[in-house]
């Protein structure tokens, strides 16, 4: 006999202790920002709400709509409406669709004073862990690790919170990533709810939980990363788990030419590179500057400014272990993949296949702090 359908509605399958989802504190994204117009393809018709006044005007399905800022507010199919502007789902829809992405909280979208837009999305914290969890980890992974990362990301994100802006965080790398409810799974809501409301404080207060892809074997010190001041949890400690990750070494070239022209960026007039190496390091073993000879004298590099300029996704870290002089250029050798304060992702993963609970992953990678729910 098959069973009723209206049964699997019973199934408790969230844990019950979790409150209503109007309890948890709404959070800003910005989707983009600084747009000198917006075209919004409507698949399902949309509706377009002019925030001082409530009046609700309707785009048309399958349509294309440019939107440009003008006199202060915001022309839409030649109406000028004041700003904010929210965009709401058609009849029978729940999402709003942008582009690729398919948003599940309030779109609203702002004239700003330089003539640009920016389009915010405002939704509740947990339902933003949905979307961050896919884009940052895999969804396929160990529940653990996604729990993990689940209380790391919702710390992280309660620490950017900042009501004197006009949003939170972005949607990109220099933030946490976030694509809207692309990629949300069952695990993926496991891992948030399960944890829904923990967060990591040191003495009582958040601490900032930066994350990143692979440490290389020692995460680094916030203070010598970018100035965070120094609590205990993100001070760094040895990594002895992602010693097998494919991010775990790399090397990179750099031309002559190339290495010139970032010397010549600065402002010196040097025409030749003699030599390149790591000037300073830290305590985890990462470069923090490097110090270049060259024709006309010797200058200091931040190597977080050489990593930019190389990109992040080829110049993997600062973790430098070799720089080799090769034909029309230098090799640098190097360890992990990101800044490497606070949690190596590859590392919690493999903690958790090792049958580690996101309570011992979050221990090792933020000594010293505790985990509590926020009030
Ligand atoms: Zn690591």
């Amino acid at each position: 006999m098959r069973l009723p359908a209206l049964l699997l509605l019973l199934l408790p399958v969230w844990p019950l202790r979790v409150p209503a989802a109007e309890e948890a504190p709404v959070i800003r994204v910005a989707i983009s920002r600084g747009s000198p117009s917006l075209n919004i393809k409507t698949s399902p018709r949309l509706y377009v709400r002019e925030v001082s006044t409530g009046q609700k005007y309707m785009l048309l399905e399958n349509s294309a709509y440019e939107l440009r800022p003008a006199n202060g507010g915001i022309s839409v199919a030649g109406q000028q409406l004041s700003s904010p502007i929210e965009l709401l789902p058609g009849e029978g829809e729940r999402y709003v669709r942008l582009g690729k992405h398919v948003y599940k909280g309030s779109i609203f979208i702002l004239a700003m004073k330089d003539r640009t837009l920016d389009v915010i999305e405002r939704l509740s914290l947990e339902d933003y862990l949905y979307g961050v969890l896919p884009a940052e980890m895999s969804p396929d992974w160990p529940l653990e690790a996604l729990r993990a990362q689940a209380v790391a990301s919702r710390t992280y994100a309660l620490k950017q919170m900042n009501p004197q802006q006009d949003y939170d965080v972005t949607d990109g790398v220099e933030a946490q990533v976030y694509g809207g409810i692309n990629g949300i799974n069952p695990k993926i809501k496991e891992a948030v709810d399960s944890t829904r409301g923990e967060v990591l404080t040191y003495r009582g207060k958040l601490i900032t939980a930066f994350f990143h892809s692979c440490c290389g074997g020692h995460t680094a010190s916030a203070s010598s990363a970018w100035g965070e001041p120094v609590v205990r949890p993100l001070k760094g400690v040895r990594d002895p788990y992602c010693r097998h990750s494919s991010h775990y070494s790399w090397e990179y070239f750099v031309a002559d030419q190339d290495l010139l022209r970032l010397v010549q960026s600065t402002g010196s007039t040097a025409l030749k590179v003699r030599d390149i190496r790591s000037y300073r390091k830290d305590g985890s073993g990462r470069t923090v500057t490097f110090k270049v000879r060259t024709d006309k004298g010797s200058f200091l590099l931040k190597a977080a400014d050489v990593r930019r300029r190389f990109g992040t996704f080829d110049f993997k870290s600062t973790l430098i272990t070799r720089i080799r002089k090769v034909r029309g250029g230098y090799e640098f050798y190097g360890r992990g993949w990101g800044h490497g304060v606070g949690m190596c992702q590859d590392g919690a993963k493999v903690m958790a296949q090792r049958g580690k609970n996101y309570k011992r992953i979050l221990h090792f990678y933020y000594p010293g702090a505790d985990i509590k729910d926020y009030e």
